[in-house]
């Protein structure tokens, strides 16, 4: 069964491999579904990104607070990036 995660934007629960994955590295959001530690989801949405952000939510979720990049947007709004690489 593939595991269901909850979009830090607008709570909705969805299957994992649709949500873009962030982990906290050195204080900085990084985009990466194998990156260890704690992770933070968002939907394929900027919507949800702003949201998360505006909400510091990822600080909530990572449990410290993390910088977020704006050129993070660009997962968002690029669309050779809307499947993640890894
Ligand atoms: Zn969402």
């Amino acid at each position: 069964m593939t595991p269901t995660r909850s979009c830090a934007g607008c709570g909705r629960r969805r299957p994992q491999p649709e949500l873009f994955r962030f982990a906290a590295v050195n204080g900085v959001l990084t985009p990466g579904r194998a990156l260890p530690g704690r992770g933070v989801y968002t939907c394929p949405r900027l919507q949800c990104f702003e949201r998360a952000r505006t909400r510091r939510a990822f600080n909530r979720v990572l449990k410290q607070t993390v910088q977020v990049p704006p050129a993070l947007r660009r997962l968002y709004t690029d669309p050779s990036h809307a499947t993640s690489p890894e």
